[in-house]
């Protein structure tokens, strides 16, 4: 792969838990305009690693470059700004906020964070908080959820906070996102309009790392396929390769 085709990159990442080697080296190249996707037995390390890469675990050795720049050392929110950007496997509930503020917070460009753009330009100011709604309403929108505007969060659903989850992610224009489990809990309508916005999306260039427990799911969407087991890459290729590797056979009945 050439280095404009690489979107993210790790090499030897390690983290551990006490006494527990939950990352044991993991280097990886995600290429840009793919959706990746990332399997592996519970306890492999997938969550670990997606806590790594986008910068809320501090690492206990390796490195990590998003558009070939190091991020190693930065904190999430920079980390975003280079052009990653993750969702949680458990979505967080945010409380006393409405979909539109929760959204709001997400975005980027909000000169209005500090005063003194304020007091220098007050209509610009106004121009991007504009800006950022009519943004928050077209992803909304894009997600089948624009009637949740108004919405505080605390009265979502689980499956409409999912969504809300993803439209979130996407108000930073990532280049990478890294989505963890994005069908885990969800009934299989919700599930197949997950899958329907993840490949139009990709169809327009947006690149994904995905986590999933849900084999035909990811299966269906993600070539190629990383395998995670014990912390180390077990295997990476096609989702035909994977499905019929004994490797990966032998990880998942091993426990
Ligand atoms: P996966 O997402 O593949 O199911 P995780 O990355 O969540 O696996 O966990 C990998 C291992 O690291 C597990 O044994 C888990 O218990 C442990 N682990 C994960 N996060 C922490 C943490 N914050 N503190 C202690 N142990 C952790
Ligand atoms: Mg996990």
């Amino acid at each position: 792969l050439g280095k404009d085709d690489v979107v993210l990159r790790t090499e030897d990442l390690r983290k551990t838990f006490g006494g527990l080697v939950a990352t044991d080296g993991v280097s990886v190249e995600i290429e840009r305009g793919t959706i990746t996707g990332m399997i592996g037995p519970n306890g492999a390390g997938k969550s670990t690693l997606f806590n790594l890469i986008s910068g809320f675990y501090e690492l206990d050795g390796g490195r990590v470059w998003v558009n070939d720049t190091d991020v190693t050392d930065l904190k999430p929110y920079e980390t975003a700004r280079e052009g990653l950007v993750r969702t949680f496997q458990t979505p967080r509930r945010l409380e006393g906020m409405t979909v539109r503020e929760a959204m709001l917070v997400g975005a980027t460009n909000q000169s209005g964070e500090s005063i003194l753009p304020l007091w220098l330009s007050p209509s610009k100011v106004l121009n991007e908080e504009r800006a950022n709604v009519e943004r928050a309403e077209r992803l909304l929108e894009r997600f089948e959820i624009g009637h949740l505007i108004d919405q505080p969060s605390t009265d979502l659903s689980g499956g409409q906070l999912k969504l809300v989850e993803l439209a979130r992610a996407f108000t930073t224009d990532p280049d990478i996102l890294l989505l963890d489990e994005p069908v885990a809990g969800v009934n299989p309508t919700l599930a197949n309009d997950i899958k329907r916005f993840i490949r139009e999306l990709n169809d327009e260039g947006q690149t994904f790392l995905i986590i999933e427990h849900d084999m035909p799911f990811i299966m269906d969407l993600a070539d190629p396929v990383i395998v995670l087991d014990q912390g180390k890459v077990l295997m990476e290729g096609t989702p035909e390769a994977v499905r019929s590797d004994q490797r990966v056979i032998d990880a998942y009945l091993g426990g």
